[in-house]
């Protein structure tokens, strides 16, 4: 007879490691590559491709990190400890290979194994199809968040969505964005391993019904499902640096229920039983790829409900497997919520302690409360999730219902502590009764979690007072602020191994796990040599980024410029086409004056724009005409470049940050929520034009003021200008060198006299101007004057370089995960010992 596959066989537990299977050595290293590429890509050298040698690679990678990911599940099976649930509908992992090398010490090692068979070992790691399955800073940070948490052996898993096609690639024709698919899946993915054994399923759509149940003799619901969808968890380890702790990247893909399929069968409508297939498919089949702006389609929403129940099931599941009884849910789990993408937990989680398990509704809201925290994200009116009640109770029922009584309850909560206002109950209300009626999410988030947070310390001050506040004004003991962070293992030692290298000779490497060790740099900045090297440095990579941007934009750069940057989403309210203006201000004044005395400057783009945000494809239009123009005008001599580069991804993201001088965060105050890109750039030596938005304020003060090129209004000063009634003409017909700009752009000085074509952002600007990029350009323009004198004293800009280096400490991702780990997840590092079968030798330095 045949045993159930998802069923566990024991045997006799040992496993045999092989030296030379997986050895670290160069020597073992070379012998396995050479094996995986015949045994698993079956391959000889005469016919494999690059791809086969980046699977081979990789596969070879995957072996030595195995035992650490085993090892570290089996210790969290066996103790049972608690663990963070990183709930993510986005995850931008970037390319995990080289990664990996860094994160097991043998970057080096594989580099020369490679080399000594004779292939490029940089070609193989740019090999690698980058996992794009988010669209901006909300996915990476995810990512950097399980870099760290690995990194100090929190027992942790992420949680999120296996789309089939990522965020698409960018290509530019004739100046214009063009969306191409992104098949990361193509070649297959030698990181990930699938459990089918471990699927569960989904319900959608159908009705609810009341039963008696016999056993307790209560009135209970159930839920009958219009369709059942099967999700398979997908697992990539994360390696932390430099540990045994590799904890668990579990994405869910979609897939026709088997019960489904053999009802239909039976019933003789076999081709309807397989087309279903492909309807159930459907649904983690592309990553919706709007930055920061909602769009309440059902097909999003289905993702969102198929992840969470994927993954509380998941979580039900390894608790049952464990012998822990449910009731202690919250002290096994801490589930942070990325945003409120997943805040259908609150009610999914309700459903399956009181349906599925037959928890009382006081019992149930008290696990799901202690259990669930939230991280907001957005300051953006436009990007809170509303869902319209006919759409949400067509797709889920059931959560309706729930949520119709939480709704009860928590009003009846308000209304006895602010008797009699009415309009405070129609505020915080989880149902929108304005109009079409919808579901807040964010409400939803807030009234279901025991903490609430904020990713900058401003982002959270502006929740409190304005967004949130009547939240705040309830739940004051549930609001926190917990900084963004980056990984410093991707962003400086895998990015910038150069920078790298010259900062542990004078440091050590204490500084990569520890980054407030960074600080002992300042020690260095008075030495003379130190900062001829640091400057070298930096120019080579500008070297190495201008022959890139020659190769894929056919234009020459002089590394010897200030190479002034800004790649993120392209988007509005984070003000591109301030930068524009900017540029076509100091073209202005070189074809008023050709001899005028300039600092020359490549200004640089990336970012991708949302396919259906005309403004900001018009946006890159606009940078790429201007391009056109300032670089093959002889008037300019070379002294102003502009380049935008396709296809901001993780890959360009560490090509394009370390070659930084000047970091563009120009946002209007008040808008952004955090930024993580500032903290990168700086970093890798960049310094920062900013306004004090987001963490700009706070990388402010830990560079010090004088470090830092501020401009424009600061947040209450916006507000006020707001109230008092903004007019955009006032400044267009007051300030000359504004006027010029725009009207070099609406009488087609940019699109060949063409008037109409930029029409739509020229008419944006002076007659709405919502991010009021005309009442800050004026103080931008001074600041970026500053800067340009600031640039001429080279040995000076080193210094401002070092120091902005030396005191990004506090932007490790680590100092995030510690803060969380302390004041909401209540969650301690767990050692990782390998076991008696791991030879000497694999262990680590
Ligand atoms: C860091 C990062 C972002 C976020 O950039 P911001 O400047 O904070 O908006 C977006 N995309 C990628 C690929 C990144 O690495």
């Amino acid at each position: 007879m045949q045993t159930a596959p998802n069923q566990p066989i024991e045997c006799v537990p040992t496993i045999v490691v092989e030296d030379d299977r997986t050895g670290l050595s160069v020597e073992t290293l070379k012998r396995a590559f050479q094996d995986n590429l015949f045994y698993i890509q079956g391959k000889f050298a005469k016919i494999a491709t690059q791809n086969d040698y980046y699977m081979a690679l990789a596969y070879t990678v995957r072996d030595r990190l195995l035992r650490r990911w085993l090892t570290t599940a089996e210790t969290y099976t066996h103790q049972g400890v608690r663990t963070v649930a990183y709930l993510s509908a986005e995850f931008l992992m970037g390319p995990h290979l080289g990664n990996n090398l860094i994160s097991l010490g043998i970057y080096d090692e594989a580099k020369q194994a490679i080399g000594e068979l004779g292939l490029d070992f940089d070609a193989l790691l740019e090999q690698e199809e980058e996992p794009g399955l988010g669209n901006g800073g909300l996915g990476r940070l995810a990512a950097c968040y399980l870099d760290s948490m690995a990194t100090l052996d929190i027992p942790s898993i992420g949680y999120g969505i296996r789309y089939e096609f990522g965020i698409f690639d960018q290509d530019i024709r004739d100046g214009w964005q063009f969306e191409i698919t992104d098949k990361w899946l193509r070649y297959g993915n030698p990181w990930e391993i699938a459990r089918p054994e471990w699927s569960v399923e989904v319900k959608l759509g159908g009705h609810t019904e009341t039963y008696m149940d016999e056993m307790t003799s209560r009135q209970r619901v159930r839920w009958v499902p219009a369709e059942v969808v099967m999700g398979i968890p997908y697992d990539t380890p994360i390696l932390g640096y430099k540990t045994n702790t590799a904890t668990t990247l579990r994405l869910w893909s979609a897939a026709a229920a088997e019960s489904f399929d053999f009802a239909a069968f039976n019933s003789g409508d076999y081709f309807r039983a397989v087309l279903q297939k492909t309807v159930s498919e459907t649904l983690t089949k592309v990553l919706y790829p709007n930055d920061e702006s909602f769009q309440g389609k059902k097909l999003r929403l289905g993702q969102q409900i198929f992840f969470v129940s994927c993954s509380l099931q998941d979580m039900i599941l390894i608790l049952t497997r464990q012998g822990i009884p449910l009731d202690q849910f919250h002290e096994k789990f801490a589930i942070q919520l990325n945003d409120t993408h997943p805040a259908i937990a609150v009610a999914e989680l309700m459903r399956l302690l009181m349906d599925e398990h037959a928890f009382e509704w006081d019992a149930a809201w008290s696990i799901t409360q202690k259990t669930l925290a939230y991280t907001n994200h957005t300051l953006l009116p436009e990007a809170l999730e509303r869902w319209g009640l006919g759409l949400f109770g067509t797709l889920l029922p059931r959560h309706l219902e729930i949520i119709y009584e939480i709704n009860s309850r928590f009003l009846e909560e308000i209304r006895l502590k602010f008797p009699g206002d009415n309009d405070r109950l129609n505020r915080m209300s989880l149902i929108d009764e304005a109009g079409e009626r919808h579901v807040r999410m964010a409400h939803l988030a807030c009234v279901g979690s025991h903490a609430i947070n904020g990713v900058a310390a401003l982002h959270s001050e502006l929740l409190k007072q304005d967004v949130l506040r009547d939240f705040y004004e309830l739940y004051p003991e549930k609001f926190s602020n917990k900084t963004n962070g980056v990984t410093p293992r991707r962003f400086m030692v895998l990015s910038n191994p150069r920078l790298t290298k010259l900062i542990t000779s004078k440091i050590g490497d204490g500084w990569i796990k520890h980054l407030d060790d960074l600080r002992k740099l300042e020690a260095f900045v008075e030495d003379a040599d130190f900062r001829q090297q640091w400057r070298q440095i930096k120019f080579d990579i500008k070297q190495d980024l201008a022959d890139y941007i020659k190769q894929a934009n056919g234009i020459d750069v002089d590394p010897a410029s200030l190479f002034d940057i800004q790649a993120k989403r392209i988007h509005e309210y984070k003000r591109q086409h301030l930068d524009v203006l900017h540029i076509i201000t100091l073209y202005n004044r070189i074809k008023a004056n050709p001899d005028v005395d300039i600092t020359p400057r490549t200004f640089i783009f990336g970012g991708k724009a949302a396919p259906g945000y005309y403004m900001a494809k018009l946006i890159i239009k606009l940078v790429n005409s201007v391009a056109d123009v300032v670089n093959n005008d002889p008037d300019v001599r070379d002294r102003i470049k502009v380049v935008f580069l396709k296809d901001y991804n993780v890959k360009f993201a560490q090509r394009v940050y370390p070659a930084a001088d000047l970091s563009e965060q120009i946002s209007l105050a008040g808008k952004e929520a955090s930024g993580t890109g500032n903290m990168k750039f700086s970093m890798n030596g960049s310094l920062t034009i900013g306004t004090l938005d987001g963490a700009n304020v706070e990388i402010r003060e830990e560079v010090g003021a004088e470090n830092f090129f501020l401009f424009g209004l600061t947040t209450p000063e916006v507000y006020a200008l707001k109230a008092q009634g903004y007019n955009p003409w006032q400044y267009y017909n007051s300030n000359p060198e504004l006027k010029a700009a725009i009207d070099r752009i609406a009488s087609g000085g940019f699109s060949n006299g063409d008037t109409n074509l930029f029409n739509a952002l020229v008419s944006t600007l002076l007659y709405k101007d919502d991010y009021l990029l005309l009442a800050d350009y004026q103080s931008y323009v001074d600041c970026q004057d500053g800067v340009s004198r600031a640039y001429r004293d080279q040995d000076h800009w080193t210094r401002l370089s070092i120091l902005n280096s030396a005191r990004m400490g506090k932007f490790s991702s680590d100092r995030s995960i510690r803060e969380y780990c302390k004041d909401i997840w209540h969650v301690k590092p767990v050692a990782i010992e390998l076991k008696e079968y791991v030879q000497a030798g694999a262990g680590l330095e």
